[in-house]
This record gives C-alpha cells, sequence and structure tokens, in this order.
C-alpha cells in the first residue's frame, strides 16, 4: 500500500474528485443504531476497511487527534506486528473506557455489525487455516488455534431506528459502492479482490512502517511466540511512534 508521499497525493485526489462527501453519503444510508456498548465486537481484533475509509481515518487523526498519535501509532504498529499470535490483541481505536475513538469515521464494517439478521449474519472464511499452514511449513511457526478457530458472533443487542434488518444484498451494495471509491487509486480487479481492504492499523503499519514492516513480520512473530519477547517488536513500536502525520 502507499507510504506518506502517495497517501498525501492519494489524499489530495479524495478532495478534488469529493470522495469523502460520497463516503459520507453511502454511510447515511445505514439507519442509526443504539446498542449496549459491551465493546465485544472491538475486542475481536480490528475490522477491515476500504482504502478510502483509511484516508478518511487519516486525515481525521492528523487534524483532530495529534495528542494521541503516539499512543495510535504504538498500539497500531503492535497490532500490526502480533494479530496474528497474540489472543488479546484488540481494535487500536478502542479506548481505556470501552470507546471507539474514532468513532466518527469508524469504517462501515463497524457501522453496519448488528445490522444482519442471525440467519444471514456470516463471518466468512478468513484463511487462518491455510496461512497457520504455510507458517507452521516455512518458518516452524505456530499460530494459536484460538485465533484461527474464532469466529466473531452474531449480536442480537443492536436496535437500529427502522426496526427491522438489513437485508445482506443491501449492506454489500452499500460496500461495493465504497469499494468504487477506491478504484480512483488502485486497479479494478485489486478492489475487487479486497485487495485494499485491510484493518486500519494494518493499514496506518503500511505508510508508517514501509515497505520491510512485512519482511521483519515474521522474526518479531517468532521472537514472541517461542520467546514471549517482545524485544524486536519494540524497536519497531519506537520507530512508528515518531512519525508525523
Ligand atoms: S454491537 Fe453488540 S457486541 Fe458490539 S458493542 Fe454493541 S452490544 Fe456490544
Ligand atoms: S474502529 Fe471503533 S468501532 Fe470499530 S472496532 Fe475499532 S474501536 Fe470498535
Amino acid at each position: 500500500m502507499l507510504q506518506q508521499v502517495e497517501l498525501y497525493s492519494a489524499l489530495g485526489k479524495a478532495e478534488q474528485n469529493n470522495l469523502f462527501s460520497q463516503l459520507e453519503q453511502i454511510y447515511a444510508a445505514l439507519p442509526a443504531t443504539s446498542c449496549e456498548g459491551c465493546a465485544t465486537c472491538c475486542k475481536w481484533g480490528s475490522p477491515p476497511a476500504f482504502f478510502i475509509e483509511y484516508l478518511n481515518l487519516y486525515r481525521h487523526v492528523r487534524d483532530n487527534m495529534k495528542d494521541s498519535w503516539r499512543e495510535i501509532l504504538g498500539k497500531s504498529t503492535e497490532y500490526f506486528y502480533l494479530e496474528l499470535v497474540d489472543v488479546n490483541q484488540k481494535c487500536p481505536f478502542l479506548n481505556d473506557s470501552n470507546q471507539c475513538s474514532v468513532y466518527s469515521v469508524r469504517p462501515f464494517a463497524c457501522r453496519s455489525y448488528g445490522l444482519l439478521s442471525k440467519q444471514d449474519f456470516e463471518t466468512g472464511d478468513r484463511g487462518l487455516e491455510l496461512l497457520a499452514k504455510k507458517f507452521k511449513d516455512e518458518y516452524d511457526l505456530i499460530i494459536p488455534q484460538e485465533i484461527i478457530n474464532y469466529k466473531l458472533p452474531w449480536c442480537g443487542k443492536v436496535t437500529s431506528q427502522t426496526g427491522t434488518h438489513l437485508a445482506k444484498s443491501t449492506l454489500a451494495g452499500l460496500a461495493a459502492q465504497i469499494g468504487a471509491l477506491d478504484y480512483t487509486f488502485f486497479p479494478q480487479e485489486l478492489v475487487d479482490q479486497e485487495g485494499t481492504l485491510l484493518p486500519f492499523p494494518v493499514h496506518l503499519a503500511n505508510t508508517v512502517l514501509g515497505s520491510g514492516a512485512r519482511a521483519r513480520k515474521i522474526k518479531v512473530m517468532k521472537q514472541y511466540v517461542d520467546q514471549g519477547s517482545k524485544e524486536l517488536l519494540q524497536g519497531f513500536v519506537e520507530k512508528a511512534a515518531a512519525f508525523q502525520f
């Protein structure tokens, strides 16, 4: 994904083409909801977001959350490296009061959670069985079974303004409209294969840590799993925390 220089050019393009207003209009098609606010859905990990949603988050954090930059960058870096091996990783934007610190720019996945009936709800295959096998065979790295098997449960505590669940096709149609905004930045084929759909902290780590981050990921994960150590990770957290949005 894009590093900072390219990211600034993408932000300019998004503004020129009114993509942020279009994104807001798509979000506005969802009914307002309320729920018990237990934050279970935010502790499963960080949900995927389209690139345009990441740009929306990025400029919000840049313009409104300067005091939290270090914390966001540190937690996102840790999430990026350990999401597959540490069962305690949760969305880095969940604050200590169990509230979303980026609520106004949270992605479609968070906004639409709870809007499907139990019958229609499915989390899909995250492909972790295959990935775990590859890690074991190639790096002798064990992904915890709890992470491989975890499925976000359906939540029946969401009350929608309309009082009804949405049809699956309605949500899929709105998600496709957001995906189409990503065609401005990436080939349609990549977007349609969900190549631009990544958790916020992973988008952010790609911007902040550069292209070598993925290559270093295995070493960091292995040190954590084999030795219970975060020594390597700490170096990358320090580097990321110095980043200026
Ligand atoms: S949507 Fe459900 S799981 Fe998520 S915070 Fe609300 S009540 Fe909890
Ligand atoms: S972005 Fe906000 S609402 Fe979505 S998982 Fe993270 S803390 Fe929860």
